[in-house]
């Protein structure tokens, strides 16, 4: 019988199919499009160690899928004939331990999901992103995401208690404790977190939980320029301290692009600058006054001249309002045109010499070529994209120089080429190039351990191939 066939009888038509897979076959970014054998869709961890089994038996290699928005192609599959093993059926939630601060979730839950169930419970998951409506816990873990909320509580791998996980072979590792403090050996949880599917398949996890904020204050900052930005970016983390949830930046050239695509985006403030910040402070606390403490500080920056500009959100819409602005950034340039994304991060004290360097450069490669750094101030994270000079429909060929230039001094300047999406299929080139030969020995010696035959998303994290091959 064939392995289409045996997945058929296994999970039926509602849980496998073979035709109308251009959804889970294409990319969010359309960059990569192979037809897989089919789609299994299974409705619990027996029948996705069973698809794991079978596929082992005949060869054929899988990519896990989650809701599918990776930005690196990391969750479609690399070749025409795998299969594609989609969690959305998985996507229970609960139970809710109100008084252990924690929830059990199957790895295809919707992440906006699960916030609007804990929505009345006075509890909060604090992970927060632009894809948050379509992208699953389980793509969230395998990818270690971060999002705007990661200075203050961490990344996926800090919010993950327990995990379940079918291995390659098809055997289910059951780590679903519920314990932070969980020093019993290598921290197995941390592996599969970032992992993206080439470890094996992660099936539900136990969340970590925080009392849902009782106030809140938002301000949207003007700085005169990229310098003025680090010295903000510092005194807020200092002056706001454990209060401080989100530090987030863009730059007017950003703006620029969002205001001129996006219909009904309004620009708040009459003064337009080089760069703008966007500040959160919340407490689950009755007894703090975060608005007074925001106001305190700002009155500091202003008075230091760190700041010329800004606002205080009067209310949620206004909230909103400024939200929008800096979550707008990546689909404004996404409507400009012809693009290229760089996730990256660098110590946070070398944003500034970092964005003003890297400007040089590509300056001197690609004359009048646009830039457009946005992303999280607090945490050293950029999203470094670029648009083409005016009048030029594309990059000619200095695409893969542009960003091999980008990925070298973000890693020279400490950081790293991939900061929270991961490398999907888009960027292992460029990662296994800038690895040292221990750390790239490391990764393949830890994906040959525990998926020996290449099973699992084969051309991410290691280089294709199999990584038996490449360890000889
Ligand atoms: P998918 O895209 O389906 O998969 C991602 C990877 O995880 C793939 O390698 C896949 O094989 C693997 N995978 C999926 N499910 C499982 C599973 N159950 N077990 C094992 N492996 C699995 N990311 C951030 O970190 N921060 C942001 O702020 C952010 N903003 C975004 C904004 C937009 C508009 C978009 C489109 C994306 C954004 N992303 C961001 C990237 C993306 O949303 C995240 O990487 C997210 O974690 C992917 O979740 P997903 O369910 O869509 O996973």
């Amino acid at each position: 019988m064939t392995l289409a066939n045996e997945l058929m009888d296994l999970l039926g038509p509602v849980g496998f199919q073979t035709e109308d897979t251009d959804a889970y076959q294409t990319d969010w970014l359309r960059m990569q499009d192979h037809t897989p054998m089919g789609v299994a869709r299974p409705k619990n961890t027996a029948e996705v160690a069973e698809v794991v089994r079978l596929a082992n038996a005949a060869d054929v290699s899988i990519t896990p899928q989650g809701g599918n928005t990776s930005l690196c192609a990391g969750a479609v599959p690399g070749r025409a004939g795998q299969i594609i093993l989609s969690l959305s059926r998985m996507n229970g939630i609960s139970p809710i331990e109100s008084d252990a601060f924690c929830v059990t979730v199957g790895a295809g839950a919707v992440l906006a999901n699960l916030h609007e169930v804990l929505a009345d419970q006075d509890l909060i998951f604090p992970m927060h992103l632009g894809a948050e409506g379509t992208a699953q816990i389980g793509g969230l873990i395998a990818t270690n995401a971060g999002g705007s909320h990661a200075l203050r509580y961490g990344m996926m791998q800090d919010l993950v208690l327990g995990l379940e996980v079918v291995l390659p072979d098809g055997q289910v590792w059951n780590g679903m404790r519920s314990v932070q403090k969980d020093n019993a050996g290598y921290q197995l949880r941390k592996l599969f977190c970032g992992a993206e599917g080439t470890l094996g398949i992660v099936t539900r996890a136990c969340l970590r939980l925080f009392p849902a904020p009782v106030s809140r204050a938002t301000a949207l900052l003007v700085v005169e320029d990229i310098q003025a930005l680090m010295s903000l970016g510092q005194t807020l983390r200092r002056e706001l301290g454990e209060v401080l949830t989100a530090l987030e930046f863009f730059s007017d050239i950003g703006l620029e692009l969002a205001l001129l695509h996006l219909e009904g985006l309004k620009y708040p403030l009459e003064t337009r600058s080089a760069a703008y910040v966007l500040v959160e402070v919340e407490t689950s606390s009755g007894h703090i006054d975060v608005a007074q403490l925001l106001e305190a500080v700002l009155a500091e920056c202003f008075a230091a001249e760190l700041c010329i500009d800004g606002a205080l959100a009067s209310s949620d819409a206004q909230r909103a309002v400024f939200w929008r602005l800096r979550e707008e950034m990546p689909e404004g340039q996404r409507l400009e045109g012809p693009q290229i994304k760089h996730d990256i991060s660098v110590p946070v004290a070398k944003v500034a010499p970092f964005i003003a360097e890297m400007g040089g450069i590509l300056e001197q490669l690609l004359p009048g070529i646009h830039i457009n750094p946005f992303g999280h101030l607090g945490d050293g994270n950029i999203h470094y994209n670029l648009s083409p000079p005016k009048g030029q429909s594309d990059f000619g060929d200095l695409k893969d120089t542009l960003s091999a230039n980008i990925y070298r001094m973000a890693e020279d300047a400490g950081g790293s080429l991939a900061a929270e999406h991961g490398l999907g299929s888009s960027k292992i080139a460029y990662a296994d190039e800038l690895r040292s030969p221990v750390e790239r020995q490391l990764m393949r010696q830890i994906k040959q351990a525990i998926d020996q035959s290449d099973v699992m998303n084969p051309g991410v994290i290691v280089t294709r191939g199999g990584p038996q091959d490449k360890l000889s």
